[in-house]
């Protein structure tokens, strides 16, 4: 029994290690790049994130979330760090339940993933983008850089558009496509959010502890607390990529809350600033040793304090609007970054045209999917290679398993 497995990213190798467990499965997995999991090598800022203990309870998104139940059941967080183990990869999970690899190196993960892939069953095609598939009466033919090749499974595992410059793309879609199975829209998430507010434009890089409140036409939207990083065009981070699914879309007006010192009352803050008007310093020094150096200077301009010189020049009006945009800056928010930037793509192919216990098409049968070409995104914190491993890993093993 011949599987062809496209796609070499976290998904693809789950999916070709489990099905390779039948001895008598010859599994071929294509990948159009020259090596396996270029994206996984750039997770978690190159730590890779690979997991979280918190993943079996929920953190899911898409047309039916619970979708994932059955695969996240059947090989969850624990499952999969016991897997990991076997493989060969030293894990450590922290306080809030993410899970790292303790080289604290996102290369360890790929390397020990392609170094098990070096099986008698197990044929790799480097460098072989799929072009066409199409269903046989026995299987499915797989066509690319002029070869075709036969095989009686298949696993589309080619992943989303999202950071396209790590290999995201549309094909996986367009795979699914030639063999009938629709998708929702696509769109950016785990991104950035574009700002109107010109203050960003000298803190591209600065990150700073924040709670963050987001608004739609001034109701509350979502609010969370941790770190956030300001780019040239507007707010980023983890913090950000925990509230901001859906933000900007729709009519509505966006606007964001920004409190970079949660942990300071404003009366904590305003007594620190009276403390200080007795100084000879510059004016531009005023919240120094509190906020990063670039914020404070920033936050003081914003809060209006203009043309004067030295902090003890500060009047109380102004140490209360310094007060306000530290504890409270209101900025608006314009759009979010695109596909490049994003790390997961929110919409897919249709997840009820998929069995959610084997990842099998309802359409086809012996076609599946699995990871991010479903319609299927996940939190921020390991939420979405989690659910590349379990789907890979169903996918991997019904396609294995099943003699047809
Ligand atoms: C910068 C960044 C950081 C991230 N950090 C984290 C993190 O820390 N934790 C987390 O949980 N998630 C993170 N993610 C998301 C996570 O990486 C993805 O959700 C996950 O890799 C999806 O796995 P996949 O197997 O579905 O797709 P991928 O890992 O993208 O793999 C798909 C593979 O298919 C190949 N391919 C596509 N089309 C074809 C074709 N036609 N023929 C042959 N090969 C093809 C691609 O080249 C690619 O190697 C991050 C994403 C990005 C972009």
């Amino acid at each position: 029994m011949v599987i062809g497995i496209i796609g070499a990213g976290a998904s693809g190798m789950a999916a070709a290690l489990a099905a390779a467990e039948n001895p008598n499965a010859n599994v071929i997995l294509f990948e159009r790049q020259a090596r396996v999991g270029r994206k996984l090598q750039a997770t978690g800022n190159g730590r890779c994130n690979l997991s979280n203990m918190n993943a079996a309870n929920g953190g899911y998104h898409g047309e039916t979330p619970d979708f994932v139940l059955p695969a996240m059941q059947a090989f969850d967080p624990t499952a999969t760090l016991k897997w990991f183990a076997e493989l060969g990869l030293y894990t450590v999970t922290e306080e809030s339940g993410k899970v790292y690899p303790y080289s604290d190196q996102a290369n360890s993960v790929v390397d020990v993933l392609r170094l098990n892939l070096d099986k008698p069953n197990i044929t790799l095609k480097l460098g072989f983008e799929v072009e066409k598939v199409q269903k046989t009466d026995t299987g499915f033919l797989v066509a690319g850089q002029g070869e075709i090749l036969s095989c009686d499974k298949l696993i589309v595992c080619c992943g989303g558009l999202a950071g396209s410059k790590l290999g995201g793309s549309m094909s996986g879609y367009k795979l699914l496509a030639q063999l009938g199975h629709k998708s929702t829209k696509l769109r950016p998430s785990l991104v950035q959010i574009k700002t109107s507010w010109g203050g960003v434009n000298g803190l591209k890089g600065v990150r700073a502890n924040c709670h963050v409140e987001i608004f739609e036409d001034g109701e509350p939207f979502n609010q969370s607390t941790g770190e956030l990083q300001l780019t040239e065009m507007g707010i980023s981070g983890p913090v950000v990529f925990e509230i901001s699914r859906d933000v900007c879309y729709g009519s509505g007006e966006w606007t964001a809350k920004l409190d970079f010192l949660p942990d300071w009352t404003e009366t904590q803050l305003s007594d620190e600033l009276n403390r200080r008007r007795s100084s000879n310093l510059p004016m531009e020094e005023l919240l120094t040793g509190i906020l990063h150096n670039r914020l404070g200077r920033v936050l003081t301009k914003t809060a209006g304090v203009k043309g004067k010189t030295f902090i003890k020049e500060l009047s109380d009006s102004e140490a209360q609007a310094v007060c306000q945009a530290v504890k409270s800056l209101e900025i608006t928010l314009t759009e979010p970054l695109g596909m490049d930037s994003a790390q997961v793509t929110a919409g897919g192919v249709r997840t009820e045209d998929f069995d959610p216990e084997t990842m099998e098409s309802r359409l086809i049968p012996g076609l599946y999917a699995c990871g991010e070409v479903l319609d299927i995104d996940g939190d921020c914190g390991g939420y979405n290679l989690q659910w590349a491993w379990s789907s890979g890993r169903m996918a991997g093993s019904h396609a294995g398993k099943e003699t047809r």
